[in-house]
């Protein structure tokens, strides 16, 4: 293995339980670092054998974060872009199931001929060999690696002992573990209780490991008399001892790490010199508005079927965040079953009384579809603001063809293959396509905006480039017949083969899309239809009358557009994103 120099390693581990918030903890280090001027990657190692998480259930793995190049990752990578402002990308991911891929693809090739091909050192000089993958390029001072799991998991052993050999190869100063662990609070003798987290660093021990610096998660603060007890049970500083108590909201973890100087103690660890101290301003102000929010509360419902589990809209749920705090707005989630719209007598004013914006989430296969159709169509009918997003777009072109174009039993052809209007269809390169796993549509595409829209009106500009996770799209057989009934095609692909965005003229904010505007979203780039939509909710709450946006009647764009735009007036200057490279070049 090349060793890789001038770079320096933060891996972050966790124990006692899971669900502690590595990927928050990791992403928050990585922000403090990268405002104090230090050039920061952060990516996440996962022990299972998936070769990614394309294929699981939202159920198993939350919500399936994609990236610019359309590589479909853990959602801990959501929370780094979110964080850091900085895109990730397939080599921010790494599965256990894509190591030993590639180990057997290589021993299939004979390139250990003659060998027995074993965990040590084969899988071990693979992970290693990805570890220094990141640092070839030399745009990074600090790579953060998070590695997903518990201590005492037996299947993420081998990132353990990769980690403890590249300590060895790279020396003391360059490469540091932080160790997650929970510090419980026992009411009934009104103490933390230390115990949990001296196993876990033994175990951690056990596998040659003596963690650097310990972030103690808990529900009360942490004394110092805590700290040191912790700190000599476990061979760490006192000062290396960190307690991270329950924040109010996520984007507080940052500030309360940067009290504890867990950034300083990482910085000294590494021998990095201190490099200007953080501007935290615009961050903190965000944490204000999302706590105080002065302009009221708008209730959002959304609507799919992994209700239960709300780690499957993650990003969706974050960008309503950014998109509160830019409103200066408090937006409670109400989340609905879709199938409770397949219900007889469901009496939607009732159930939905309060709810001023409703977003149909993504998704996959039929259960809850004509649940969501329905919702969609009490939306249009009752001008409530909606926003349609991937399969929500899908199912708004079939409520659309149904009830307002007649075109009865309009379907997609993934929930009725034999409908006689296939309003939404496979897409022609997914016809042949056998196997489920990376085959989708996947990645950033360009898309141009259409004039005088409402898409075009948040996003100030004529060129954007989304992320996009499907098989499916838009026949456009039947673009005639819905623009008749007033539905405009405001965004679609440059060549303007693929309906990218689609919005009802005469509704005050119907607009869904085909692509995954919610992975784009970040603490000070709010993204632009989420904020939008929630614009458009509050107004509705408050029943403000929402002025004529202008949408020009269906006819073929005459000019063609340029490629950007000057913002439209009144468009917050954090929406002009930079553009960034596209899967399509
Ligand atoms: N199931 C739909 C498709 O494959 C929508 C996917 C999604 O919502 N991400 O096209």
């Amino acid at each position: 293995m090349a060793r890789p120099k001038n770079v320096k390693y933060v891996f972050v581990t966790g124990g006692v339980i899971s669900s502690l918030g590595k990927g928050i903890l990791s992403a928050s280090l990585g922000m403090l670092l990268k405002s104090r001027g230090l050039r920061v990657a952060i990516q996440k190692y996962d022990p299972y054998i998936n070769v990614d998480p394309g294929t699981m259930s939202p159920y198993q793995h939350g919500e399936v974060y994609v990236t610019d190049d359309g590589a479909e990752t853990d959602l801990d990578l959501g929370h780094y872009e979110r964080f850091l402002d900085e895109s990730t990308s397939q080599a921010s991911n790494l599965t256990m199931g894509r190591v030993y891929k590639s180990v057997i693809d290589k021993e299939r090739k004979g390139e250990y001929l003659g060998g027995t091909v074993q965990v040590v050192p084969h899988v071990i000089d693979e992970i290693k060999d990805r570890l220094a993958e990141l640092a070839k390029n030399g745009n990074y001072d600090v790579i953060i690696t998070e590695i997903g799991g518990t201590i005492g998991d037996i299947e993420s052993l081998p990132f353990l002992e990769a980690m403890r050999q590249m300590k060895l190869d790279m020396g003391e100063r360059n490469l540091l573990n932080i160790h997650l662990t929970f510090v419980p609070y026992i009411k009934a003798a009104s103490e933390l209780k230390t115990k949990p987290t001296q196993h876990s660093v033994k175990m951690l021990l056990e596998t040659g490991i003596q963690p650097d610096i310990l972030v103690c998660r808990s529900e009360k603060p942490l004394s110092r008399d805590i700290k040191n007890k912790v700190g000599h049970f476990c061979n760490v500083n006192e000062v290396d001892v960190i307690g991270l108590n329950d924040c109010d909201t996520i984007y507080e973890v940052p500030l309360t790490l940067l009290q504890e100087k867990l950034d300083m103690r990482v910085l000294k660890k590494l021998g990095l010199k201190q490099f200007h101290e953080p501007d935290l301003v615009k961050w903190k102000e965000f944490c204000q508005r999302v706590k105080h929010p002065e302009g009221g509360e708008v209730t959002v419902a959304i609507c799919g079927k992994y209700t239960e589990y709300p780690d499957a809209y993650k990003s969706i749920l974050e960008a309503l965040v950014h998109a509160g705090a830019s409103n200066d707005v408090k937006v409670n989630i109400r989340l609905i079953r879709a199938e409770d719209g397949e219900e007889k007598g469901y009496d939607f004013a009732k159930e939905l009384a309060g709810v001023s914006g409703i977003l149909v989430a993504p998704g996959f296969g039929d259960r809850g579809i004509e649940g969501k159709i329905e919702f969609i169509r009490y939306a249009r009918e009752a001008g409530i603001p909606f926003f349609g997003i991937c399969l929500g777009m899908q199912c708004a072109t079939v409520e659309f063809a149904r009830n307002v174009c007649g075109l009865q039993d309009a379907n997609s052809t993934e929930f009725n293959k034999r409908s006689r209007y296939p309003v939404i269809d496979l897409m022609e390169q997914q016809k042949k396509v056998k196997e489920k796993g990376g085959t989708m549509r996947l990645g950033s595409y360009p898309c141009i905006i259409r004039e005088g829209t409402k898409a075009h009106q948040v996003y100030g500009k004529f060129l954007i480039n989304e992320r996009h996770r499907h098989r499916f799209e838009f026949n456009n057989s039947f673009r005639p017949a819905f623009e008749e009934h007033g539905m405009v095609f405001s965004g679609t692909s440059p060549n303007g083969e693929l309906v990218e965005i689609i919005e009802i003229r005469d509704h005050r904010w119907f607009v869904a899309v085909q692509f995954h505007p919610e992975l784009k979203s970040r603490v000070e780039k709010v993204h632009p239809l989420f904020h939008g939509f929630v614009g458009a909710a509050r107004a509705f709450a408050i029943g403000e009358h929402q002025p004529e946006l202008g949408v020009p009647a269906p006819a073929a764009p005459d000019a063609e557009p340029s490629a950007d735009s000057a913002p439209v007036a009144g468009t917050p200057s954090f929406f002009v994103e930079e553009e960034r490279p596209s899967a399509e070049g």
